[in-house]
């Protein structure tokens, strides 16, 4: 068996939350470890410009990662690739296990792993997925210059990705499925004035459709008068809202019915030593600076949890 790794903090998730707890928590002399399935940024690796966290006029996602990575690692916090599976409570400690066998033992334990999106759940959206689908326009954005996208949803994201898509696309069409969009109105202004973004309001899609090799448009159904139509597209990018990832942590009893982690306003779980930070947590809002607010307070309180234990 593989020997456990010790650490003072195990931080799930190298988001902007785990990277700022990382950083607190390493300042303050902790060794830390973040783990995560992917490179470390979390969403922001998908998101193209980002003009709404303090500091910067406009960034790119993948930029701010960066950034952050480098601040978040100049105490010594490290970073390990692993997809983490389980979470069990063994006493004071907590063990972390990944799918590659690792076992990370540690007082304390920060879950920070976000969310995932959503699906719309119709009939194509599996079939064409990377043949048309997508859910991240900074990602195949490119591969649909000059042609007609669809994107389907009204939050923020359908709106902000929906924007970044009219720089490549010839157009887009937000396929809305209410008489409004949820998305904030500054957003909202500043599509309207963008010639190639048109709404479609109370239609939702119904079917993906495609040929032998790729998207060719959807099947959609008029939420306020029940007709049923169709719409020529070479692309559907899905903003459809997101699902907690949470999996891991679903028998630990620190979720909420819709599985999200509830925490105390430290971003402490009923479990001491387990904390949660950013998009993961059940909280009113998801932002970067949420989740950088989150990682601040946990990083701090983590030092303060550890030093009530000895
Ligand atoms: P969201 O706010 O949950 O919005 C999801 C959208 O998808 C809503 O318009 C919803 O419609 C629609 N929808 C849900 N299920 C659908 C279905 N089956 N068919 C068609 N439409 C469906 O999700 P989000 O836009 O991904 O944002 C997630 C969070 O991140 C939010 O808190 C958001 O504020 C934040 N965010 C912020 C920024 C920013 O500040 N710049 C950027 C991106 C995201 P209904 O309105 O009818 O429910």
């Amino acid at each position: 068996m593989a020997e456990e790794k010790k650490y003072d903090v195990i931080i799930i998730g190298a988001g902007p939350g785990g990277m700022t707890t990382a950083l607190y928590a390493s300042r303050a002399n902790l060794k830390v470890v973040m783990l995560d399935r992917g490179a470390y940024g979390g969403n922001l690796n998908n998101t193209a410009s980002i003009v709404n966290y303090s500091g910067f006029k406009d960034v790119q996602g993948p930029e701010l990662a960066e950034k952050m990575y480098q601040g978040a690692t100049q105490f010594g916090a490290e970073y390990a690739y692993g997809t983490v599976t389980k979470v069990e409570v063994d006493g004071a400690n907590k063990k972390v296990t990944t799918d590659m066998g690792e076992t990370y033992v540690a007082p304390v334990v920060v879950i920070g792993t976000g969310s995932d999106h959503r699906k719309l759940g119709v009939p194509g959206e599996e079939e064409f997925g990377g043949r048309g689908v997508s859910y991240c326009a900074v990602c195949d954005g490119a591969f649909f210059k000059g042609k007609h996208l669809v994107v389907v949803g009204g939050g923020d994201s359908a709106v902000e990705e929906g924007l970044y898509l009219t720089q490549l696309a010839s157009k887009v069409t937000v396929l809305v499925r209410r008489g409004e969009l949820r998305a904030q109105p500054m957003l909202q202004d500043e599509a309207k004035k963008n010639p190639k973004m048109e709404f479609v309001f109370n239609t939702s899609v119904t079917e993906i459709m495609g040929d032998d090799v790729k998207v060719t448009g959807v099947k959609t159904h008029n939420n306020e008068t029940g007709e049923d139509g169709e719409l020529a597209a070479d692309g559907v990018f899905i903003y459809v809202g997101n699902i907690p990832l949470t999996k891991p942590f679903a028998d630990l009893g620190i979720l909420d019915d819709q599985g999200w982690v509830k925490t105390d306003t430290v971003m402490q779980t009923s479990i001491p030593g387990i904390y949660a930070i950013g998009d993961v947590r059940e909280t009113p809002l998801r932002q970067i600076a949420t989740a950088v607010g989150d990682g601040a307070i946990a990083g701090q309180q983590v030092y303060q949890y550890i030093k009530s234990q000895e």
